[in-house]
């Protein structure tokens, strides 16, 4: 499980679908949705999901 925080929901959730992403600078995140309200979250510099 990764967290994120949520800005709508203004609160650190559990990313739900968690998969890896590439940024344009090089660095891996997490990218994924918001359980509560479907937002796009992501979390950077995670290597681990
Ligand atoms: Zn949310």
């Amino acid at each position: 499980m990764v967290d994120a925080y949520c800005v709508k929901c203004n609160a650190t959730k559990k990313i739900k679908r968690p998969n890896p992403v590439k940024l344009k600078n090089g660095r891996s995140a997490v990218a994924g949705i918001c359980p509560t309200c479907g937002t796009k979250l992501y979390r950077m510099g995670s290597s681990t999901i």
